[in-house]
């Protein structure tokens, strides 16, 4: 399952120039007047066996960077590739093969397993259709999932309702593990849980990603999840990507004043810990009307004349060699 001929620092995704504008329409003959521009020329890649953690607030673009790569929404323009292969050629030509190796986990367990269908039929019903298993073999390949994900194969027989809001985060796994996956968007697949559920959801996550050698893109606003399960963190703001970074270069030494923002507003673990918290100033800009210059130089504690006017390129500044990009004047 989720075998992979790629190393891990290879390709294996590669996001370029993706944009997604959503058209506001007005008036009775639904003119075009102006566009949302959820993500704006977003460039980035995913290595094989990795998970990418991309944060940011809510409305940021991140769920229409993970639904654009999954092609569930066609971008406005930009490529995704596949190990190699444009995603929207792809889909064209073998939507099945597509669908099977990328697959996505959705935030609302509860939201996105039909109430009508027994825990069988949800995991059992793709596999059926896919031919993933031979029809004679489905009721134990069903089983074995159960188990996999930490549901009891006695429990098949039961609906949606009838479990924990863990539990129904676990059907949702399974099914999706059902499909032999190789690349999983982990679309905030944890926010919807107690905080006591989460880590084991996590934990459940890592686990799987091993034993099937599984690369995700894990979407959340959490920077404490993130940093639970993530090798490495990009950050996106208004629609653009401001910085990506392994997982412990980004949290010791955030570069972007964004990230750094975010980083300070983390619970510290003790109450006797100071944090200096870093305050940002003013609301998240309209991604309808976004700021000319730097995105985020309306909010920036550190901005300069030239911020105002000029859009910073995201490069590697550490000089480092550990891959650590930042979008930011102050480290020209
Ligand atoms: Fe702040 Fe300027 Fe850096 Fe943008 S480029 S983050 S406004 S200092």
């Amino acid at each position: 399952m989720g075998s992979d001929s790629l190393g891990k620092n290879s390709k294996y995704i590669e996001i370029v120039n993706l944009r997604h504008f959503y058209p506001i329409k007005r008036g009775i003959f639904r003119r075009v007047v102006g566009h949302v521009k959820a993500v704006n020329d977003v460039s980035f890649d995913i290595r094989g066996g990795e998970t990418l953690g991309l944060v940011g607030e809510s409305g940021c673009g991140k769920t229409t960077v993970g639904r654009a790569i999954l092609r569930l929404i066609k971008p406005t323009a930009g490529e995704v590739r596949f190990k190699g292969v444009d995603v929207g050629v792809l889909q064209e030509r073998d939507n099945t093969a597509l669908r099977r190796g990328m697959q996505i986990i959705f935030q609302d367990p509860y939201g996105s397993l039909n109430p009508r269908m027994t825990v069988e039929d949800i995991i059992g019903e793709a596999p059926r259709y896919h031919g993933i298993v031979p029809r004679g073999e489905l009721a134990g390949y069903v089983g074995e999932i159960m188990e996999k994900v930490g549901l009891r194969p006695e429990s098949r027989t039961k609906y949606p309702h009838e479990f924990s809001g863990g539990q129904r985060q676990r059907i949702g796994i399974a099914r999706v593990l059902a499909m032999k996956p190789e690349f999983v968007v982990c679309d905030e697949p944890v926010s919807a849980l107690d905080v006591s559920i989460q880590s084991q959801v996590l934990n459940l996550l890592a686990d799987l990603r091993s034993e099937f050698s599984l690369t995700y893109l894990f979407i959340s606003h959490d920077l404490s999840v993130v940093r639970h399960i993530s090798d490495r963190v990009a950050v996106l703001y208004l629609g653009r990507m401001v910085e990506i970074a392994p997982k412990e270069s980004f949290f010791e030494r955030p570069m972007h004043p964004y990230s750094q923002a975010l980083i300070s507003a983390i619970p510290s673990p003790s109450p006797d810990t100071p944090k200096n918290r870093i305050m940002l100033e003013g609301d998240v800009p309209s991604p309808i009307n976004p700021p000319d210059g730097c995105i985020f130089s309306t909010r920036c504690p550190k901005a300069m004349p030239r911020c105002a006017s000029e859009s910073p390129h995201l490069a590697e500044r550490t000089g480092s060699g550990d891959g650590h990009m930042v979008a930011c004047f102050l480290y020209e």
